[in-house]
């Protein structure tokens, strides 16, 4: 039995470190005598491992003081109702328009307010990123949305759009722990887990303070409100703490590696790799337009519908799994998170060479 080549997007592949330490740890956690799943959430144990998860991504996200860190459930996916119930105090809100992600935020926040589409990229297929330099956003706005990276079509807001003051709320899901980012500029950045950083089941929300506040939309449940997640340490219910106790350790893994900076240096160097064979190739081709590309999400196609099915099937049986696009655009998507090794992207464009010399029309 031997690992393969997993490109999902996400559940995704994680540190093969990460997973031997949770073997190693399953059955008696340091000495307690119980797997960190069989332990109560308010024992002192468990205590010290949500804690210094929370310490550890605060030193590698280097959050400022006036942020709270949230672990939260319902994926990030029940962020889409939860920004605007807590956020819209205006009941005005402005959203860019870059994918399904994107687009699914923006009709849920329609159920609570206006929300107002201030860009798209819908036009091409959301193969770019709108300019975003100078958007016509009514003053009265709450916030500014992004989906920040965009997982089925491969794009990346390289520069954050200029929100005129406005709070900047973003999905960063699919890139979260990839490179630095300066989390001043953002009101609130939050992403689901299980395309980066852990197990399915963790939403992390890193909140402003003065964004959180009694002032809900009326109606909002107790488990939507950001206050009662904050005034708890995430403890107001039970949380999901094993998946909290694997992104702690994902956190350490970034740690030993160097940081986010390294990081982002070792996700650049993985990308280059596939993005130069797409670019040279002449049966397998990039959809993103270049300057917006994605280190993460790398979708391609050869143009012909059955030769991506060929290519899929062929992938499979060499040991590289979850390369089919996303059921909406099809074709092939690579995702080459953080825990995928150099090695996987380098075997991978072999495979695709081999392939496109065996295909030759
Ligand atoms: C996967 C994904 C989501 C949806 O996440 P769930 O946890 O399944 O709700 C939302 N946004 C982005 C950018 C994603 O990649």
């Amino acid at each position: 039995m031997g690992r393969i080549y997993n490109f999902s997007a996400g559940p995704a592949v994680l540190p093969e470190s990460v997973l031997k330490e949770a073997a190693d740890e399953m059955m008696d956690y340091r000495g307690s005598g119980m797997s960190v799943m069989e332990m109560s959430h308010r024992s002192k144990v468990y205590d010290t491992i949500i804690k210094e998860a929370e310490a550890d991504l605060r030193e590698i996200m280097n959050i400022p003081d006036n942020y709270k860190v949230l672990f939260l459930q319902g994926g990030a996916s029940q962020q889409f109702a939860m920004i605007p119930m807590n956020l819209m105090k205006n009941k005005k809100a402005g959203y860019i328009v870059t994918g399904q992600w994107a687009k699914k935020a923006y009709q849920e926040a329609k159920i609570y307010g206006e929300a107002i589409e201030l860009a798209s990229s819908a036009d091409k297929t959301f193969s770019y990123i709108p300019d975003c330099s100078d958007l016509d956003i009514p003053e009265d706005c709450d916030y500014v949305y992004i989906c920040e990276n965009n997982t089925i079509y491969g794009t990346k807001f390289k520069t954050l759009p200029n929100t005129k003051g406005h709070v900047l709320v973003a999905d960063v899901s699919s890139c979260f722990l990839s490179e630095p980012i300066d989390v001043s500029k953002y009101g609130i950045v939050y992403g689901g887990v299980q395309k980066n950083i852990g197990p399915a089941g963790v939403v992390i929300v890193i909140i402003r303070e003065d964004l959180i506040t009694e002032d809900t939309l009326p109606g909002t449940p107790t488990m939507l409100k950001y206050k009662i997640h904050a005034d708890n340490d995430s403890l107001y219910n039970t949380p999901p703490a094993y998946g909290i106790y694997i992104c702690g350790k994902v956190f350490k893994w970034i740690k030993s590696m160097g940081g986010l900076a390294a990081m982002k240096e070792h996700n650049e160097k993985k990308a280059k790799i596939l993005y130069d064979f797409l670019d040279e190739s002449k049966l397998f081709k990039g959809t993103v337009v270049k300057e917006d590309r994605s280190l993460m999400n790398v979708p391609f196609v050869t143009g012909d519908e059955e030769l991506d099915a060929k290519f899929v099937k062929e992938a499979k049986e060499a040991g590289f799994e979850n390369l089919k696009g996303h059921r909406t655009v099809g074709g092939m998507r690579a995702s080459i998170y953080n825990a995928m090794p150099i090695e996987g992207v380098e075997k991978l464009v072999e495979f695709m060479k081999k392939f496109e010399k065996e295909n030759a029309k």
